[in-house]
């Protein structure tokens, strides 16, 4: 087996096999770009290892030798040469980007011989024991999992005892000292010597980055992002390239448009006389990438065409590490760069304008899940802000919450429901499950491109960042800003659109549409064959659907109306009515009242179908509460004399026991409510059809359609389809006016599906309630499972997705897919569309264009992305 990729004999398409490093890399070197030379070991590799039993590859190693000697050819160095030795970086890179998830190691080659002949060749004495305490303490941490902080003590002892701020004023007497200091630490901790051998330590290099494939951090990561288990990871052995060589080397990250805005210009930081880590863990704040040109006009030139070249040949915004050594100019890595969804929406539509991408690329390119933090609120711009700092604009969105210093306590607190920001001086991979937790993330170290903005952006979560007044003292858990000093738990809230950082809770407004992003759902409105409707029960909902571009409402469910605590009395004279004429009256009063619910939606929807579900829900839900009542009981017993009130309670007790169920999601709910009181049913239909014809005089064009709830038999929905008709023959008449409507049923229950040619004969439409459909299809209770045993469902892999969120295609997926073949056998004319919780998701779209839904229905919010992923599902 090839296991080893000279970069020139690789190309872009074989991430599978190189990763998503080397495969750049390899296409890099082959289009001619100043990158270091080296050789990528496969992913296959990696698996060979886990396969045998975490061994290293049967013949692998002899694979590497002939690669090095290629490297050592290309550069005239040598491995372990002391008098020009070569160095080398190893670093993991797997198919998908995990950035900072798994290991890296650099200056890998260094000993006490070849550090001596890396000080001579660069006559650099200092650099060459920089680089070779970096060496130790990198591999000392990954390799040898010795305690990273370990390390650090011994920096700062070095830096206290020379009377020296940074790192880089050690002298290289200093450094000398770290490294003897850093070599007894490994013996102490490890009981071994630290390996001299080069050979040696690109063994166990290579090693450890195939062991940190599986470490929790890139576990956590994989998990979250949904990238499989057993891909393995690439491991790239490259020379190494000096930015820490003097004053005319440097090292940097920029992205080719700005990942934050999406705008386009070179944006990005470098600092001089660095490496690399140095940028992207946040220790030393970094120079805006505009000021090279100040620095070196040749070489901020040459960047800017290496990057443009870049960008056009990979079509898309570019994220490119840098390394100047000595006045020359080296690409280290460039990949497609993570942007925010503006930043995103924006590149996409630039692209498509200047002619490198198509519409339909630009449409697949936007990832339908980001477009939630677009959606996201942010500050009122007329509130009053206590502004007590600022720091850079690293992820837009704002968010208030209590300040916590720890990712372990901020996961705790927000898994408890609490609102938290992560305050931390820089972020690391470590504390990703903080981050997930936390509302925004706020750090005093780093810039644009630290750890913790790179990863915010990713999750949309808001962020600010190296806000420098931040003072944060991680022993007493305070922060102090300009000498007022804050505890833990003090309410913050961020602007990462801004930077700022303000005390106290800040009043937040909703989203618009950009200009951009209105372009791109234009496209996406050509290309789709799904209709997006919206779920909205009041009119307010409905103008904010329409305003998103919602072609209708899917689902208006009536039971909502009923909760207004100025109505509920009515209702519950309305279920606790012994006899018909009292029911009557009771709903009598409702009937103008929800004859003006229906107007204000049909009005706000003109033009466009609105469907309204009968009432649905378990009637004891609008009853009063049993424990509530046992206790006015009792109170009033203790209290004596208050007889008459006594026994109506008591009287009412009785009553709510007798409508209480075991199993209130199975009950009386759904149709079955009309079928037992049709007058409930005949009401509402009334209501819909008087608003109808009130509508129509005005000179609307209105289409309500009428939609049965839980129906299970094509009986049930026969017998309230006629209830739902008189009332509509009868208005007609009393209005002297003509509307047209329909009657159509959800199917959410597995025995409507399974009939569903003969319910379908009945109906002019079906809508799928995903919500109910798949409780009662998995058994599992939609409000308890999520709660309780989802979770261990998720971990154990029994399931893949939530199945409340993501659509379950096998399960319930196969019983929508009949429901819709029976459906229209029987009634060619039939509309079918979707209106649980899954008619918004991306995933669960795509599978409702594949099996013909004419619509999909969502809450308002998601109009915008069920648009764009019913595009990417036609695509
Ligand atoms: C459903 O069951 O999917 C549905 C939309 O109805 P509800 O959530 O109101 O039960
Ligand atoms: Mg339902």
């Amino acid at each position: 087996k090839k296991f080893v990729y000279l970069f020139r004999e690789g190309q872009a398409s074989m991430r599978d096999l190189l990763g998503g490093k080397g495969a750049n890399l390899a296409e890099m070197t082959n289009i001619g770009l100043p990158v270091p030379p080296g050789f990528t070991i496969t992913t296959e590799a990696c698996n060979d290892y886990y396969a045998g039993g975490r061994n290293f590859p049967e013949g692998l190693w002899e694979q590497i030798g002939p690669a090095l000697a290629d490297i050592e050819n290309a550069t005239g160095k040598t491995f372990g040469d002391k008098d020009n030795p070569l160095l080398v970086s190893v670093r993991s890179g797997a198919k998908f980007s995990m950035p900072g998830m798994m290991d890296t190691i650099l200056n890998l080659g260094l000993n006490d011989d070849t550090v001596e002949g890396l000080a001579t060749s660069t006559q650099n004495e200092r650099f060459a024991y920089d680089s070779y305490r970096r060496f130790i303490q990198m591999f000392g941490d990954v390799v040898l999992e010795v305690e990273h902080h370990e390390f650090e003590k011994i920096l700062e002892d070095a830096k206290e005892k020379q009377s020296v701020h940074y790192d880089s004023e050690l002298t290289a007497e200093s450094l000398k000292g770290v490294v003897a200091g850093y070599k007894k630490l490994i013996q102490r901790r490890t009981g071994s010597p630290f390996p001299l051998d080069p050979m040696k330590q690109l063994e166990q290099a290579i090693l450890a980055v195939f062991r940190s494939w599986n470490n929790d951090r890139a576990n956590v990561y994989r998990r979250i992002n949904g990238i499989p288990d057993d891909i393995g990871t690439a491991v790239n052995v490259q020379s190494m390239v000096f930015g820490n060589m003097g004053n005319d080397s440097g090292t940097g990250v920029a992205f080719t448009r700005n990942p934050s805005t999406g705008e386009r210009a070179l944006y990005g930081e470098y600092l001089m006389n660095a490496q690399g880590e140095d940028v992207v863990a946040g220790i030393r704040t970094p120079q805006p990438i505009k000021s090279l040109e100040d620095e070196n006009k040749a070489i901020y030139a040459q960047f800017v065409e290496t990057s443009n070249s870049l960008e056009a040949h990979y079509r898309d915004m570019q994220d490119i590490e840098f390394t100047i050594e000595r006045g020359r100019l080296y690409i280290l890595q460039t990949r497609n760069g993570k942007r925010t969804a503006p930043a995103a929406i924006r590149v996409a539509v630039e692209l498509c304008w200047e002619g490198v991408i198509s519409k339909e690329e630009a449409i697949a390119r936007i990832e339908p899940g980001q477009l939630g933090q677009l959606l996201h609120r942010r500050m009122d711009s007329e509130a009053k802000l206590e502004v007590i700092a600022k720091g850079l604009p690293a992820s837009p969105g704002a968010a208030s919450g209590k300040i916590i210093f720890d990712a372990d306590d901020a996961e705790r607190l927000g898994h408890a429901g609490e609102k938290v920001l992560l305050v931390r001086t820089e972020t690391t991979p470590d504390d990703i499950h903080g981050i997930l937790a936390a509302q925004g993330i706020l750090t005093s170290r780093g810039g644009m491109t630290s750890h913790a903005a790179v990863v915010a952006r990713h999750m949309g979560k808001p962020a600010v960042c190296g806000c420098e007044a931040l003072r944060i003292d991680y022993t007493h858990n305070t922060v102090t800003i300009d000498g007022v000093t804050y505890p833990e738990g003090t309410l913050f809230s961020i602007d990462g659109a801004t930077g700022r950082v303000i005390k106290g809770e800040v009043p937040m407004i909703d989203p618009e549409l950009s200009e951009e992003f209105k372009e791109l759902l234009g496209w996406a409105d050509e290309i789709r064959t799904l209709k997006v409707l919206a779920n909205a029960d009041n009119p307010r909902d409905a103008q904010k659907a329409r305003d998103f571009g919602a072609q209708g409402i899917g689902l208006c469910r009536t039971e909502h109306m009923f909760m207004d605590p100025a109505r509920i009395p009515i209702v519950q004279d309305m279920i606790l009515a012994q006899t018909l004429p009292e029911r009557e009256e009771a709903l009598a009063k409702l009937l103008p009242m929800q004859e003006e619910d229906f107007y204000g939606i049909l009005k706000v929807m003109a033009g466009f179908p609105v469907t309204i579900r009968l009432l649905d829900p378990p009637l004891h839900e609008f009853l009063p509460n049993v424990e509530e009542l046992v206790v006015d009981i009792t109170k009033l017993k203790m209290k004596g004399d208050h007889e008459e009130e006594l026994y109506e309670k008591e009287a009412l007790l009785r009553k709510v026991r007798a409508l209480s169920e075991m199993n209130p999601m199975l009950g009386h709910r759904g149709c079955r409510l009309g079928i037992t009181f049709p007058e409930i049913y005949a009401m509402q239909a009334r209501a819909i059809f008087q608003a109808s014809a009130h509508l129509v005089k005005e000179g609307y064009e209105i289409y309500p359609e009428v939609m049965i709830p839980l129906v299970i038999h094509v009986k049930e929905l026969a017998k309230l389809r006629k209830v739902t008709e008189e009332a509509a023959q009868a208005v007609m008449a009393e209005q002297g006016v003509t509307f047209s409507y329909t009657i159509g049923t959800m199917i959410e229950v597995p025995r409507a599906a399974l009939t569903a040619d003969e319910v379908a004969t009945a109906a002019d439409f079906f809508s799928f309630g995903t919500n109910d459909l798949t409780q009662t299809t998995l058994g599992f209770s939609r409000d308890d499972a999520e709660g309780k045993f989802l979770p261990a469902y998720l971990e154990q892999n029994i399931l893949e997705n939530n199945p409340f969120a993501v659509l379950d295609r096998n399960g319930v997926g196969k019983l929508m897919k009949m429901g819709v073949k029976l459906g229209r056998e029987a009634n060619p004319d039939l509309k079918v569309g979707i209106c649980g919780e899954h008619g918004g998701d991306p995933s669960s779209i795509e599978f409702c264009h594949q099996i013909g839904l004419n619509y999909v229905s969502c809450s308002p919010f998601r109009v915008p992305i069920a648009r764009l992923a019913a595009a990417q599902a036609a695509v």
